[in-house]
């Protein structure tokens, strides 16, 4: 896999052992192979209910929109197993949700699925019935925050409060005023603003950092979501932090911030019907 950053990100980078950099920069540590790791560490394949649409837990579908990211994250649990563009999405959503109505929320992962156009997002939000809650996973706030164009807030503005965007920042210095700015305006369209992280050696694992990160976060409008143990997909084992050692690392951060600050820290196992808490 190539090294891909926008120059926005890059722009964020320090001198030296950078946080920012690390992320994104290619290792020679990639190509070990290491025991446990694996191609598809969640069990994507498995949960598939159609080519691009998956269901790991009850009353949520997950869609890889995009197999395109404005960052190449050298950590991505999806690594190894990019999506192809797949013709005919919306169809095939619409069609599943006709039958299954059980469905409350629709997840749009990928990939990253701002890396779609506004018209192919557009085409997949009117797939998606107006009872039905449509969460975004992104990177594009702290990445590419340009793609926000004035025809993408029209498309969010109408899903008003069905939107729940989660972010993905895992070290305060990625967070600068474009991020702000859009984490505003996804407010004033009435979305729930949140955000994930990984648990980075190397990048965020210090209680520090990670309080750091919670105010950051909470000063741009936005409320920690998950703080995600690493996945295991092969290449990344050189950015895995200690199970113990990471339970230390969150005691230590649940004693620095309020309750409301404390991103749920969490595992996702293969099979499992629910992510599984870790601290
Ligand atoms: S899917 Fe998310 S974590 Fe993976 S490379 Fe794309 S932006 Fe990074």
């Amino acid at each position: 896999m190539h090294e891909k950053f926008s120059t926005c990100y890059a722009s964020k980078f320090g001198v030296g052992n950078c946080p920012l950099k690390k992320q994104v920069m290619l290792s020679a540590e990639e190509n070990a192979k290491r025991k446990g790791f694996s191609s598809d560490p969640v069990g994507d394949k498995d949960a598939e209910v159609e080519s691009g649409i998956l269901q790991k837990y009850k009353g949520r579908l997950l869609v890889l929109a995009s197999g395109e990211c404005a960052l190449h994250c050298r950590f991505c649990f999806r690594r190894n197993i990019r999506q192809k563009k797949i013709d005919g999405l919306p169809q095939k959503l619409a069609k599943i949700l006709k039958r299954d109505k059980t469905i409350k929320e629709v997840i749009l992962s990928g990939g990253d699925p701002l890396m779609l156009s506004d018209g192919e997002l557009g085409s997949l939000f009117n797939a998606i019935p107006k009872n039905l809650n449509i969460r975004i996973h992104s990177r594009i706030p702290v990445a590419m925050p340009k793609r926000f164009s004035p025809s993408l807030w029209r498309l969010f503005k109408r899903l008003g409060s069905r939107l729940i965007f989660v972010a993905h920042a895992n070290h305060p210095g990625e967070l600068d005023g474009k991020s702000k700015k859009i984490f505003e305006h996804l407010r004033e369209c009435k979305a729930t603003v949140l955000n994930q992280s990984v648990l980075l050696k190397g990048v965020n694992d210090s209680a520090k950092i990670l309080a750091e990160l919670s105010e950051k976060l909470f000063s741009q409008g936005v409320l920690p979501y998950y703080l995600h143990q690493l996945d295991r997909a092969q290449g990344t084992a050189h950015f895995e932090v200690s199970q113990k050692r990471a339970k230390a690392i969150f005691a230590e951060l649940k004693e620095l911030l309020p309750g409301y600050l404390v991103p749920r820290f969490v595992k996702e196992t293969k099979g499992k019907k629910s992510k599984t808490w870790v601290g």
